[in-house]
């Protein structure tokens, strides 16, 4: 479910969200008012409205948005999603959440997100190729490799990302690499773009059960999302020793005690949702039982609030690694904490896919490519080195893994805002 979709008490919109987040650290940071407003608000606010031609010859017009929420530390990046329940708020708050994962990592980007609410699964390949060249139209009056630099999301991939740099490309009237990232690797993508957000996961993982005193070899991991972070993540961990018992799509989970062949589940079926529930070495569970199955590690990698108030206190993994953008509500985190239950915060956790967006952007800027070895070095060395400050800073302020994050990535945000200087 798209998190915009139902506002309850239990789920605020996302949007209100990222604002509550903003706030812990705004009052720990003792953030002066006027800089708080520039943070909590986004710097540029892009709404298109466009047709495309479709097979049957109709003309359906979609709605996108581009957000730039802050461009204090260099230029904004940030994914662009299709799905059907995106909106501006959500879209907003995806924006915020990049600036600070962004400063998190320590790599030099603003924030911003893309959407267009669309269900890919009733388009052909050719409406899907025109969508995209006509939002990449749309919205290259504010994107481009030294301003905003997009990146696949949910429901878009590196052709994706092929056909929008050919677009912008085209417009241009040279080949600009550097527009997006996520692209196919004979492109100007980079080897290992495609794994990144898993393998940082799965970094964050090691470190988190180490401070937690269990080792994630032995360990038994839940994911939630079977899609490029849930099952590169589950690969990744089953890589390591772990025992992954249980997985899940937007149809549906899968559970095995014993542990489940993930390898086999994603040559299999990793290419079609509700796919694994075709698996029969396993029985069968709903999403919102999967969050609740008895574990180690518990990596929700699909959407957002899929952890809040009402099952947080339910929930049996030590340790949960947020893969997914905003899986966990305000209230849900305060349950958790309460519980002791380790949260590493989606800004860190999943930050390998911008890292290595960077170095894909980097390689692109240089003409000049890395060895995947190189790529995954650099990879982990950074997710470690921000994990252990979030650690320092979480021990330091005696909070919890997310406000600490917030914490180092308001702060250097912040820090870049006042020392530029409001213009004029
Ligand atoms: P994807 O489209 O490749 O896969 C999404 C998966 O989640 C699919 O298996 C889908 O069936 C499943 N899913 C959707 N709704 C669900 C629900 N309600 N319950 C259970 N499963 C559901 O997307 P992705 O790129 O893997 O992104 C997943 C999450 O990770 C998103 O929140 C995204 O913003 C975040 N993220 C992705 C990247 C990246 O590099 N791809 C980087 C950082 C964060």
């Amino acid at each position: 479910m798209a998190a915009s979709a139902t506002h309850t008490a239990e789920k605020p919109s996302v949007l209100e969200m990222a604002r509550q987040q903003l706030a812990v650290a705004a009052n720990y940071l003792d953030l002066d008012e006027g800089l708080h407003s520039v943070l909590a608000t986004p710097k540029r606010q892009l709404i298109v409205n466009f047709p495309v031609v479709m097979d049957n010859g109709h003309v359906e017009v979609f709605e996108g948005y581009r957000v730039q929420h802050n461009l204090s530390r260099g230029p904004t990046k940030g994914g662009i999603r299709y799905h059907p329940e995106v909106d501006l708020d959500e879209t907003t708050a995806l924006a915020m959440w990049m600036t600070w994962k962004c400063a998190v990592a320590d790599i030099p980007y603003g924030g911003a997100k893309g959407s267009v609410k669309v269900d890919i699964k009733r388009l052909s390949k050719r409406e899907l190729e025109k969508l995209t060249r006509r939002f990449a139209s749309e919205i290259s009056v504010i994107v481009g490799p030294s301003t905003d630099i997009p990146a696949p999301d949910m429901g878009t991939n590196a052709q994706v990302m092929a056909w929008f740099m050919d677009t912008y490309s085209m417009q241009m009237g040279s080949t600009a690499t550097g527009v997006v990232t996520g692209k196919p690797v004979p492109l100007g993508g980079s080897l290992g773009r495609v794994e990144a957000t898993g393998r940082g996961c799965i970094v964050a993982a090691h470190e988190a059960c180490k401070f937690l005193g269990f080792s994630l070899a032995g360990s038994r991991v839940v994911v939630q999302g079977f899609g490029n972070v849930g099952s590169i993540a589950a690969r990744l961990a089953e890589e390591a020793g772990a025992k992954v018992i249980a997985v899940s799509d937007a149809a549906g989970g899968i559970y095995n005690p014993n542990g489940l062949p993930i390898q086999t589940l994603i040559q299999r079926y990793s290419h079609r949702e509700g796919g694994i529930r075709e698996f029969t070495d396993c029985e069968p569970i709903s999403n919102s039982e999967l969050l609740e199955v008895d574990c180690d590690v518990l990596i929700p990698a699909a959407t957002a609030e899929q952890i809040h108030a009402s099952n947080a206190g339910n929930i049996r993994a030590k340790l949960i690694v947020e893969g997914a953008n905003g899986p966990t509500t305000p209230e849900a985190d305060d349950i958790l904490s309460d519980r002791n239950v380790m949260v590493v915060p989606d800004i860190l956790a999943n930050a390998g896919g911008v890292i290595v967006s960077y170095f894909e952007w980097v390689q692109d800027l240089q003409a000049f490519f890395w060895e995947e070895n190189e790529v995954n070095n650099k990879l982990e060395r950074l997710m470690r080195n921000s994990f252990h400050n979030v650690l320092q800073s979480m021990l330091q302020h005696k909070t919890n893994m997310r406000t600490a994050a917030y914490i180092i990535g308001v702060k250097r945000v912040a820090d870049a805002t006042v020392t530029r200087g409001i213009f004029p």
